[in-house]
């Protein structure tokens, strides 16, 4: 639908080389595709983002499908959905539930990714090229599932603390770590995935944790008091 210019940035350090060579299977390409918002969108997946191309880690479908392996395979037993199991295995199953139309856009700048749904919103997840070529495969899980825990009816509570990276006094905060919002889906998946995912390398799970770490230090009114 919308060409918009990028750059790549080493795809050794973001993980898209690692995870790129697992994805490029016709099944796995139907499961990512049916399962999680994309099916019925291929206008916002074409032209530059990759629909002709899936298989391609420069483009912005393959690197969503990159952090879509990411949060369905790095449990041990990854087979086990079980909502009473660690995050780190139910996340995939809570962001399929969650995340029924997935767009790709160019974006502004201002965002990596925006969710939208309320009484007259058209209910939708938008990625833009911050979230593709900024960040890392470990990340972009962690925001996919930040997407879907909005899409679950959790929206920000809070405003960004003193000394945020998102900005002091802005909106876009959740107020603790019990409110169990978005931020809180996220830093847990990712901290989850340092301590506990397999399937991957040790550079990712450390990219998970820096992650988990900035999310806890800047995205909370009430500093969760932890550190991974
Ligand atoms: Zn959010």
């Amino acid at each position: 639908m919308a060409t918009c210019s990028y750059t790549v940035p080493d795809k050794n350090a973001s993980g898209d080389n690692f995870y790129g060579q697992f994805i490029c299977r016709q099944d796995m390409i139907d499961f990512f595709w049916n399962g999680y918002g994309f099916s019925g969108n291929k206008d916002y997946w074409d032209d530059g983002f990759g629909w002709h191309d899936c298989c391609n880690t420069d483009k912005p479908l393959a690197r969503t499908f990159n952090a879509l392996y990411l949060l369905n395979y790095s449990a041990e037993d990854y087979m086990n959905e079980d909502w009473n199991s660690p995050i780190l295995n139910w996340g995939c199953r809570y962001a399929r539930n969650q995340l029924d139309d997935l767009r790709s856009k160019c974006g502004d700048g201002s965002a990596n990714a925006t969710s939208f749904s309320g009484a007259c919103q058209d209910n939708r997840v938008e990625l833009y090229l911050g979230f593709f070529y900024n960040k890392d495969v470990p990340t972009r899980a962690g925001t996919l599932l930040h997407e879907a825990r909005h899409q679950g009816g959790k929206g920000h509570n809070a405003k960004f603390p003193t000394g945020s990276i998102y900005g002091a006094g802005k909106d876009g905060a959740d107020s603790n770590w019990q409110y169990e919002g978005a931020w809180m889906y996220d830093a847990l998946y990712l901290w989850w995935f340092y301590a506990a995912g397999t399937y991957t390398t040790s550079a990712m799970k450390d990219l998970a944790r820096q992650r988990g770490n900035v999310v806890i230090d800047n995205a909370f009114a009430t500093h969760p008091g932890y550190s991974i």
